[in-house]
């Protein structure tokens, strides 16, 4: 079922906040021994189909070239031009726009697949579902036709602009501004951190039209051209991990764009900028699964491996429950993501599942590079081991798309609901 479909059932059913509301009534159910909807942590035919193809293409085409761009910082076309190819980019654009219409829960088993390989090239695909996600959000059936449908047709990337100099957690505060001139509106503005953006082939822009009003009401977005006019690309930013992956500021200076690439209506802008987090945050969280995944991976071999006292590491306990609560965290978080895609596939609000999904598996990646760093001793802080590169990639998941306080937040803005004497 396609996300649109999804924001239907959701509307006609007018389901509820968060899933987790509905809790309470089938515990009922269980008491008085009903027939209780079943749970199943088994994966359809379908969704092991594209768990195994998207494993293969990590393996015979990621992993291989994965050493080569962290050192070179190159970003990586190649990659994205064959998962293209296999249909492993742009995997929610609905099939009405020439895409395949996944639901999140195969979108994130794919995601995970490729985040094993690594993260950077991970990112680079992710961070067109983030720039598309508005438009799935909001966007009406020509804008998702023009924008959506090039994406399907050739392996291009988009960015999702919404980050600034001075603003990144507190959103309403940016200060990038669209003016109504004639029929046109005018943006003037930079953007920072803009994943993908030196090679967008088409922006998402949050800017403030009605400065007047309330923060919440004052932002609207807009689907900005790449080769507009005004739009002025910075240089690549050197980070700590993640490094072939494209970070840029993005300037806008006088760029006009017409009115019929704003999405929804003006003052739509905060909640369609964070609407779009309900789609990609449970998404960034399977890559920090994929990353924690790895990171267990290569631990537990190098454990079995690596003898001293005259037996392999695997056999000291000490080592041992380090692999234990890896293993742990993995797990947890990968059911707190597969919670968040189905929420949200079921048509429910998922936003509660998202941030813990988020929030859960990011610091299970962060830990988990740091346990297997640990676990490698001197070798770990080496770049020619498996996991030095993992250490360094697994910080940006608690600070991108919501930051781990802001996930927290999220969640404890909703505790209140949630209890009531
Ligand atoms: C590699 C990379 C890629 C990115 N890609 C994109 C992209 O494609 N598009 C985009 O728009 N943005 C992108 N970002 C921006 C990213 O989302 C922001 O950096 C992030 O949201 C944090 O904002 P900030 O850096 O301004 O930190 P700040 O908001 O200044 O936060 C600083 C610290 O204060 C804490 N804090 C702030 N407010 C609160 C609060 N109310 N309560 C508690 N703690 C708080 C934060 O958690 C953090 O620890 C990217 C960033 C990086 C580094």
């Amino acid at each position: 079922m396609s996300f649109l479909a999804h924001r239907t059932l959701a509307a006609s059913k007018g389901l509820g906040r968060i899933a987790a509301k509905s809790a309470p009534a089938a515990n009922r159910l269980f008491s008085q021994s009903a027939p209780a909807k079943s749970i199943s942590f088994e994966l359809s035919e379908d969704q092991q189909a594209y768990q195994e193809l998207s494993r293969k293409f990590t393996r015979e085409h990621i992993i291989p070239v994965a050493k080569h761009h962290d050192e070179t910082m190159e970003y990586p076309w190649e990659v994205i031009k064959k998962a293209h190819e296999l249909g492993l980019v742009n995997t929610h654009i609905p099939e009405k726009y020439g895409g395949p219409g996944l639901g999140l829960m195969e979108c994130s088993l794919i995601t995970e697949e490729l985040a094993f390989g690594c993260t950077g090239i991970q990112t680079a695909i992710e961070a067109n579902g983030l720039a598309e996600a508005p438009l799935i959000v909001a966007g009406n059936d020509q804008q998702m036709a023009k924008y959506l449908g090039r994406m399907t047709e050739e392996p291009l990337v988009a960015s999702y602009g919404v980050t600034e100099p001075g603003a990144g957690s507190d959103v309403a505060n940016i200060s990038t501004r669209a003016e109504k001139r004639g029929d046109k509106w005018v943006i003037n503005g930079t953007k920072m951190w803009i994943t993908n953006g030196g090679h967008a082939n088409w922006y998402f822009v949050l800017a403030k039209t009605n400065p007047n009003e309330r923060p919440h009401k004052a932002l609207s977005g807009f689907i900005v051209d790449g080769d507009a006019p005004g739009v002025i690309r910075g240089k690549k930013e050197i980070n700590m991990g993640q490094r072939c992956s494209d970070t840029r500021m993005i300037t806008f200076e006088e760029v006009e764009v017409p009115e019929e690439n704003l999405l929804g209506k003006p003052g739509d802008g905060f909640k369609i900028a964070m609407g779009a987090f309900d789609i990609t945050r449970p998404l960034v969280a399977s890559g920090a699964v994929g990353l924690a995944q790895r990171a267990l991976h290569e631990a537990a071999i190098y454990a079995k491996e690596r003898k001293t006292m005259g037996t392999p590491i695997i056999n000291h306990q000490a080592v041992a429950f380090m692999l234990a609560d890896m293993q742990m965290a993995v797990e947890a978080s990968r059911n707190l993501v597969w919670k968040a895609c189905w929420a949200k596939d079921q048509g429910m609000r998922n936003s509660f599942y998202a941030s813990m999904a988020k929030c859960t598996a990011s610091r299970a990646a962060v830990s988990n590079a740091d346990q297997a760093v640990q676990i490698y001793g001197g070798l770990g802080f080496n770049s020619e081991s498996a996991v030095e590169k993992l250490y360094r990639d697994a910080k940006i998941f608690e600070l991108y798309e919501g930051t781990s306080q802001i996930q927290r937040l999220i969640i404890s803005r909703m505790l209140a609901d949630l209890y009531n004497a």
